[in-house]
């Protein structure tokens, strides 16, 4: 039986390399695994049979974990790395090379920028920025040397949308490796290789662990590319830990639940935001007032488990607000069980320049707040205690 759907996928894609029939999957830790004899061991270095060789190479515990993101992703292969920068960095370094030139969405992940902007160019990789929500005019920026455009939608903390059916087409006109991390979104609420996204990057530390224990990252795509990654990370070594791909298989099997509260939560939150006098602004991609509802009704299935909004009264407000609340956790993760709040322009994006956290929306009265699991009645109790203390 090949079962189609996410929720059936993601509970049943099981490693069979189990010795005793074992209904949960047994944890394998193992740095490396035995041949019956020289000649098997010979055949298994030369690329034949199914033989596991080494924990950096491949695990079943991470194989798992890899079979279950592809089969939700709609990919053919993949790599588990021991962080979601791991992942990241690797999907950049496997195909990059000195002289070339990456087009990266102005809004990424804080640590991507740190990539593109002070590690890549000590070997000869530059880097333009796009506006995310202007696909049309991304052609102005496009070398003879670039390789590589890199996405991320919804944009953390902006939750700015880049439009993926134009951005597939645009990667395909250009010729470039379409690059994405989908680590907001997780591959329940969009899956990017449907809009001709050819690498698709997540942090698991996040959603699809869900409950803030362990890091990791995967990269998944065509076959081909996915080669070019392994041989990377094989003799580069950010492989994942074969416990925390245990957890992150296991973690898979609920995502489905886990984010339809998530969002469902995030929603009435980002509503109840809206609501409240002492708010400037919301941002949610559900929310009929985000400038993107439309294209985020069409790309994601839910809004996702992140809220941004602006507290009236800038810096010292949102400081206010922050020790206002009584259960919520001020920690810089997100997508967590618990419900979080940062403060981006303090933390986070502290390392942006004004100028540049001002271009992607982060003034310093934003707040950010990755919605948990807990009673919503719960968390607009406290919230709204914080706005009115
Ligand atoms: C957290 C995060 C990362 C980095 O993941 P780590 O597991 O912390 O290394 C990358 N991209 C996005 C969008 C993230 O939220």
């Amino acid at each position: 039986m090949n079962p189609k759907h996410f929720e059936t996928n993601a509970i049943r894609q099981q490693t069979d390399r189990t010795q005793y029939s074992e209904h949960s999957t047994p944890l394998f830790l193992t740095s490396s695994f035995t041949f019956p004899d020289g000649e098997t061991m010979r055949d298994t270095f030369a690329g034949q049979g199914d033989k596991l060789i080494y924990s950096r190479y491949s695990n079943p515990n991470t194989d798992e974990f890899i079979r279950k993101v592809c089969q939700m992703e709609g990919a053919e292969a993949g790599f588990a790395t021991a962080s979601g920068m791991a992942a990241v960095f690797a999907s950049m370094a496997a195909f990059l090379k000195s002289g070339d030139h990456v087009l990266s969405s102005r809004a990424v992940f804080g640590s991507t920028h740190q990539i593109l902007t002070q590690i890549l160019n000590r070997w000869g990789i530059t880097y333009s920025y796009v506006d995310p929500e202007d696909v049309n005019r991304w052609h102005e920026q496009v070398q003879e040397n670039t390789k590589m455009l890199i996405v991320e939608t919804p944009s953390n903390p902006g939750l700015t949308l880049v439009d993926l059916e134009k951005a597939g087409q645009f990667a395909k006109a250009h010729k470039l490796i379409f690059n994405i991390d989908n680590c907001f979104a997780t591959p329940y609420l969009q899956q990017p290789i449907r809009y001709g996204a050819d690498l698709v990057v997540h942090s698991g530390t996040k959603w699809m662990d869900g409950q803030g224990r362990i890091l990791g990252g995967v990269i998944v795509g065509n076959q081909q590319l996915i080669d070019e990654i392994t041989f990377f990370c094989r003799h580069t070594g950010p492989a994942m830990a074969p416990f925390n791909a245990w957890i992150l298989s296991k973690s898979l099997e609920t995502l489905h639940i886990r984010m339809d509260r998530h969002c469902n939560n995030a929603l009435q939150m980002a509503i109840f935001l809206e609501q409240h006098e002492s708010i400037a602004q919301v941002r949610y991609p559900h929310l009929p007032s985000h400038p993107q509802y439309d294209l985020a009704k069409k790309q994601m299935k839910l809004g996702g488990g992140l809220v941004s909004f602006e507290v009236k009264g800038g810096a010292d407000a949102a400081m206010h607000f922050l020790n206002g609340l009584a259960l919520c956790s001020l920690t810089s993760n997100l997508g967590d069980s618990r419900t979080i709040c940062t403060h981006p322009a303090s933390t986070t994006h502290s390392k942006l320049s004004e100028e540049e956290r001002l271009a992607v929306g982060i003034n310093q009265g934003l707040v950010r707040i990755s919605v948990g699991l807990e009673n919503i009645e719960d968390l607009k109790m406290d919230v709204g205690n914080a706005l009115n203390y």
